[in-house]
């Protein structure tokens, strides 16, 4: 009997020990964290592994010009409640913008704000009709269709420099991509709910928010946080998941989260061993992430303020999305007067470009912009900051949005969310309407850790069905008022055969 027990004890014994951890978490930024913290909650031990020397991910702060900078994301998104929470719970400073706050200057000097108000009235006529499109495609009347088609069924057609930039402010600026591209579906549903954004001037940065929460449920430098681990290798079988990384090392769980970007899935899905199934690497590589680059420009102290106390100035210029927006980050609530920072927003296309280019031709280009816009004497900017998030091996885009066709489909969202064995997905991408967003990343994260949790402790463990069984035929009416037991209706049936 003793030996019985002692057998048992070791096996059991042995079963743990060949694990690290019972969930392995790859990656620490939004949804890697709030992951962590619901598996805490629950008692559920896990390890971090993340590429960088910090957390956050694509939440990034640093200096620059002697402020705390956001080089990733300023803006904090979701319902009115839900940013409120946050700005409270962490007690951030910064402002809700306001939209209206805006100026337009053609690049020859120009104030164009009066022509602008008929162009924005004319899109508002013409987001009436979107908007009851959008009603259209929710209850299945339509299919879903781009912003660009569905602006158009409402009599938009931008033909000149100035409509544009104002369609670019209302549709480009949120999405990073053509309206052509973007799913009406998609862009209305984060309408639908969301609030105006908080825009953060923080001084200790968003990424300190970041850091505040994981302290909150671990130690964020014990032995649960591997920080500058690159993972290179994800092997997993029906029992567990092994994970290797560039310096060499290995970590074994009973599972693993996954949450890196869709553009680090599209390139280097072949660390997973074995691969993953067709059906998962189609709705990963027909995610777009897009390129989104923003440009932090000082001036020198001696500089006084030449660009006005609005938030935002469109920038009109004949190449479409040419440095269309600049936010003046010393508007009211948010940065000091004298601070002398603005920030250059260019999306799409233009920002891929951006980011080929040296800093020093970008802070040329953006000279050239400022001198059009308010005259040949204006000063010269000291220097600029922009990070490179499309180039960067650990982002590969700046944030996702889905195809029209893809937004609201629900086999696209089950296949895109659901499992590989043992190894789960999160992150921004995978939220059905938040996607792009941190709060989608936080939410996906949470979601995804229950799914684990309930996998691992109830056996409730669903996986996407590439086959599902084929419909059952319709049956013809004879059959169907057998089945009914109608005897008017099979009467009547029967009475089509024999007239036939
Ligand atoms: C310029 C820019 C502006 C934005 N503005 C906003 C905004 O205003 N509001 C908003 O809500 N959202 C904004 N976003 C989007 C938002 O930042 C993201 O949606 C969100 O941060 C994504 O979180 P995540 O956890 O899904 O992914 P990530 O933050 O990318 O986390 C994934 C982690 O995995 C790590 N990793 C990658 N590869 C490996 C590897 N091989 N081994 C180990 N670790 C690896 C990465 O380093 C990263 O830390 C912006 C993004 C950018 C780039």
């Amino acid at each position: 009997m003793m030996l019985l027990v002692f057998a048992v004890t070791f096996l059991l014994s042995g079963a743990s020990a060949q694990y690290d951890a019972d969930v392995l978490i790859l990656g620490a930024g939004s949804a890697g964290l709030s992951a962590a913290s619901v598996l805490a909650s629950q008692n559920v031990s896990f390890i971090i592994i993340e590429a960088a020397d910090t957390i956050g991910g694509r939440i990034k702060s640093t200096m620059f010009g002697g402020k705390i900078v956001e080089l990733g994301s300023i803006g904090i998104y979701g319902t009115e409640s839900s940013i409120n929470s946050t700005v409270n719970m962490y007690n951030i400073t910064g402002k809700y913008v306001d939209y209206d706050s805006v100026i337009v200057k053609s690049y020859l000097n120009e104030s164009l704000d009066e022509q602008a108000d008929a162009v924005w009235n004319k899109l508002a006529n013409a987001q009436k009709t979107v908007k009851k499109l959008f009603g259209e495609i929710k209850e299945g009347k339509i299919r879903d269709m781009s912003i660009k088609v569905a602006l158009e069924n409402g009599g938009w057609f931008p033909k000149t420099i100035l409509e544009d930039v104002i369609e670019i402010y209302d549709y480009d600026f949120e999405f990073s991509k053509f309206p052509a591209l973007i799913s009406t579906r998609g862009f209305q549903s984060v309408s639908d709910i969301q609030d105006k954004p908080f825009l953060s001037t923080d001084q200790r940065g968003l990424q300190n928010y970041m850091e505040r929460f994981a302290s909150s449920f671990m130690n964020t430098s014990g032995p649960q946080m591997k920080l500058g681990e690159t993972v290179v290798g994800i092997n997993h079988t029906d029992t567990s998941v092994s994970v290797t990384t560039s310096s060499g090392k290995t970590f074994n769980g009973k599972y693993a989260i996954v949450t890196f970007s869709m553009g680090v899935l599209k390139s280097k899905n072949d660390m997973f061993n074995p691969s993953l199934p067709a059906w998962k690497l189609d709705t990963i590589y027909r995610t777009s992430i897009d390129s989104y680059a923003q440009i932090y420009v000082k001036f020198a102290s001696t500089v006084t303020n030449f660009w006005g106390t609005y938030q935002y100035i469109l920038h009109v210029h004949p190449r479409r999305g040419y440095y269309p927006i600049i936010i003046n980050l010393e508007a009211e609530g948010f940065f000091p007067n004298g601070t002398n920072i603005l920030l250059f927003v260019v999306m799409g296309e233009e920002a891929r470009r951006v980011e080929s280019m040296q800093d020093n031709q970008v802070k040329d280009e953006i000279k050239g912009v400022l001198k059009g816009m308010f005259g040949s004497s204006t000063p010269e900017p000291e220097s600029i900051r922009l990070e490179r998030w499309t180039s960067d091996p650990l982002t590969m885009g700046s944030f996702t949005s889905r195809q029209v066709g893809d937004e609201g489909n629900p086999r696209f969202l089950e296949a895109l969310k659901s499992r590989v064995g043992r190894v789960y997905f999160a992150g921004e991408a995978y939220h059905d309407v938040m996607d792009g967003f941190v709060e989608g990343a936080e939410q996906s994260g949470r979601y995804t850790a229950m799914e684990v949790k309930e996998c691992m402790m109830d056996k409730k463990c669903p996986q996407f069905n590439p086959t599902p069984a084929a419909p059952k035929p319709v049956p013809t009416t004879c059959e169907a008022s057998l089945l009914s037991l109608s005897l008017a209706t099979l009467l009547a049936c029967l009475m089509a055969v024999y007239l036939k």
